[in-house]
């Protein structure tokens, strides 16, 4: 099958007890048995289910869907895309461990790394991971995992997954990658030698900004390691929300097709604009699309803020990949917890603006940009 065939049909596998075309959600928080024998079968995994926040059909149904479209043996969902990576983390490493992470990280799992981890006993480092020399230099007797994103933010750059993965391999250790801002339709980093890969499936997964939830795939050893560690420490999705993000799940390979192409013309028509100083957008992130995000730096003589207000029909969300298209201000959201210098060093400053692009006709969307661009009063630059 091909991607757009297998990604509405992956759930079609199981095979179906019941007429329903779509699966039934399983609202419940346990499972029946029909006397103490027939539970003792769960024990002896005879039986799937026994308790929701150990296993439900419907989070199930998420793992599964994401691990057919990753190519990977099996996939466990959590509650959010940071519960799918602590589950992950967790799978791999251990009280006394060392990590190895790329700097670039989405600001939430720079803050999970850099601090609750360590509180787990388990140390981070944080590297350019483009400078392999760093990361030759970084690795210590107690590595045990290389982290990196397939597509970072705001700056979108596109992870050498294949490099890393010989790096991983040459130190016995284990590649962990979030491919949430490319999803598989794009890149599927298993192909490239991740062992881990992990997804927020608050964004394009679920896609409807209804969603919070996450998951991670890799070989059925690790997976079911993660699924343990989601389950005791409570972080299991919901039967609803599941539901919800398969769903979503369904079209993502026909919504990311449009948001590609979208934000592909949306970053050329911007690349003409002379009040903006920088466009990002990557240029050969995959053969299917470089993703729906566009990130730019405007031109000093433009205030970001004055700009957020002459968006019109744009609306200022702090996340991405929603139907609509939106912006959002890294400075100030994403990466608040670093320090200014910092910041400056990954190339984000007070005029970065990330672009998430919806599924709205290409030429509405340049307009609407076109428009924010021509009404944002211009100051002299006062440097
Ligand atoms: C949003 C996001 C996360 C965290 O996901 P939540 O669902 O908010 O917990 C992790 N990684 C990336 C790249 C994200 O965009």
């Amino acid at each position: 099958m091909h991607f757009h065939t297998k990604n509405v049909h992956f759930p079609n596998k199981e095979k179906a007890a019941e007429v329903s075309k779509t699966k039934p959600i399983y609202q419940t928080s346990a499972f029946t048995f029909k006397d103490f024998e027939d539970m003792e079968q769960y024990f002896e995994g005879e039986k799937s289910y026994l308790y929701t926040r150990m296993g439900n059909p419907n989070s199930d149904d998420l793992g599964r869907g994401a691990a057919e479209l990753e190519g990977a043996e099996m996939g466990a969902a959590s509650a959010s895309g940071l519960a799918a990576i602590l589950s992950g983390v967790l799978a791999a490493a251990k009280q006394g461990d060392h990590i190895i992470a790329t700097q670039d990280l989405y600001g939430g799992t720079y803050s999970l790394f850099a601090n609750d981890l360590k509180d787990f006993g388990i140390e981070v480092s944080f590297v350019d991971m483009e400078d392999r020399e760093a990361v030759e230099q970084a690795f210590q007797e107690n590595t045990v995992l290389l982290y990196s994103e397939s597509i970072t933010n705001p700056l979108l750059r596109v992870e050498d997954i294949e490099g890393l993965s010989q790096v991983a391999m040459a130190h016995d250790v284990m590649l962990m990658i979030d491919n949430t801002f490319a999803t598989p339709y794009l890149i599927r980093p298993h192909e490239k030698g991740a062992d881990i890969v992990a997804h927020s499936a608050t964004k394009y997964i679920g896609g409807h900004s209804d969603v919070t939830g996450g998951v991670v795939t890799g070989s059925a050893e690790i997976i079911q390691k993660a699924k343990q560690k989601t389950a005791m420490l409570g972080s299991s999705i919901s039967p609803f929300e599941a539901w919800l993000a398969v769903r979503g799940l369904k079209t993502m390979s026909v919504r990311m097709q449009k948001q590609c192409s979208n934000a592909a013309a949306l970053a050329e028509a911007l690349e003409q604009e002379a009040l903006i100083k920088k466009v990002y957008y990557p240029k050969a992130a995959s053969p299917n699309g470089n993703g729906a995000v566009v990130t730019i730096e405007l031109g000093d003589q433009l205030d970001a803020g004055s700009f957020s207000k002459h968006l019109g029909w744009i609306k200022v969300v702090p996340t991405l990949a929603g139907l609509e298209t939106s912006v959002t201000y890294p400075k100030t959201t994403s990466h608040r917890p670093l320090s200014e210098e910092d910041r400056q060093k990954l190339g984000v400053t007070d005029r970065t603006i990330r672009i998430s692009v919806g599924i709205e006709d290409e030429r509405d969307i340049i307009d609407g940009f076109r428009k924010a661009l021509a009404e944002t009063p211009t100051a002299t630059s006062t440097s």
